[in-house]
């Protein structure tokens, strides 16, 4: 507390990230980050950038980065934008589209990122309930709004809406901008980027963290009509003229080439969610359908705080929230094939 700080600094509740530990040897299933490491192609071109050019800004647009993305989801490159990490790219999102006179509309259960925002830029929400499975019913949106936000997979709970549906919401509500933020689309969801053209009030949002194995460079993107991503660029021609280094544009153009690499390492994290779910589900848990590199779990005799912190004495992390409705469940990062198993043993002790 400073009496020197703005009346808005007193009321926040910042986000607080999942903790990264300085201790070596924990086995980090907490914060959704990918066991597999980036493509070595991308590691191979951050060595060829770092060189006497890191003494020149960046590209402010970063035009080869847009360009790669445009191409990768055939869009034109008015139709993206791009920013240092998708929470960025979200924080100017709540700018430059949501302070309306109607509230911002979002599931009880979701990102928590988004209350943040919201008390930062003072915009009016209404947190809608998920259904008693955990599920976003589109028909629950079909009010008054000033906009509409929710990521699919939703976050923590991990259960993908089908396109069918989106499309059915953006059917209905044509008059706000509607955000689905695809930090897991790629774990095998489909991408409502392919309904941009259709509605020029849809904004896609997604990351280079999760699925391309980046979290450490911060890359995240969005993608939608021209006028949005003009309102978009406004706002960070107002704010930061470089979200972007050169190391992040150069790495991302060559995680978008390396496309073998990207389906495999995927491919792999899919596979591995199939199994730690049947495992779990032999321990006695219930595990929600996931179609993200996390899965959310509860377990009808233990409870999930007291696993969280059993499992850390035993060097092994995952994500608690005090949540009404979610704390008894836990959001365990799928890992390694070794740090699955590792998890599993230390979970069958517990159990
Ligand atoms: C991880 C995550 C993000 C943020 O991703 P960054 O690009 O690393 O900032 C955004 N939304 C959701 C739902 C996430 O889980």
């Amino acid at each position: 507390m400073s009496r020197f700080w703005s009346p808005v600094v007193h009321d926040l509740e910042p986000y607080v990230p999942g903790e990264q530990p300085k201790m070596a040897n924990l086995i980090k299933l907490n914060t959704n980050e990918n066991p597999y490491g980036p493509s070595p192609k991308v590691l191979d071109a951050i060595r060829l950038a770092t060189s006497d050019i890191l003494r020149l800004y960046p590209d402010p647009n970063a035009t080869a980065l847009k360009q790669s993305i445009a191409d990768h989801h055939q869009l034109a490159i008015n139709q993206v934008f791009v920013g240092n990490g998708s929470d960025e790219v979200l924080a100017h999102v709540f700018h430059a589209f949501f302070q309306q006179q109607a509230p911002l509309l979002f599931p009880d259960i979701t990102y928590s990122f988004y209350p943040v925002y919201c008390q930062l830029y003072q915009i009016d929400h209404q947190a809608i309930p998920l259904t008693n499975a955990f599920e976003i019913k589109v028909e629950d949106y079909f009010r008054e709004n000033g906009g509409i936000i929710f990521p699919n997979p939703n976050a923590p709970t991990s259960r993908l809406l089908d396109l069918a549906e989106i499309e059915k919401l953006l059917q209905k509500n044509t008059e706000s901008v509607v955000v689905i933020d695809e930090a897991y689309i790629d774990f095998g969801g489909e991408t409502a980027i392919v309904l941009v053209d259709k509605y020029p009030n849809l904004l896609v949002t997604q990351t280079l963290s999760k699925s391309r194995s980046l979290a450490g460079l911060r890359i995240g993107f969005a993608v939608g009509h021209p006028d949005l991503i003009a309102g978009l660029v406004r706002i960070k021609d107002s704010f930061n003229s470089y979200p972007l280094d050169s190391l992040a544009i150069t790495a991302g153009v060559a995680a978008f080439e390396d496309q073998a690499y990207f389906e495999q390492t995927c491919q792999k994290v899919i596979d591995s969610r199939k199994w730690v779910t049947s495992e779990l589900e032999a321990l006695g848990f219930t595990v929600l359908p996931s179609g993200a590199n996390f899965v959310f779990a509860t377990h009808p005799h233990n409870d999930a705080a007291e696993l969280s912190t059993g499992l850390r004495k035993e060097g092994v992390i995952v994500r608690h929230f005090k949540q009404e409705r979610i704390q008894q469940y836990l959001r365990i990062t799928i890992g390694s094939t070794e740090e699955n198993q590792q998890l599993l043993a230390v979970m069958d002790t517990l159990i």
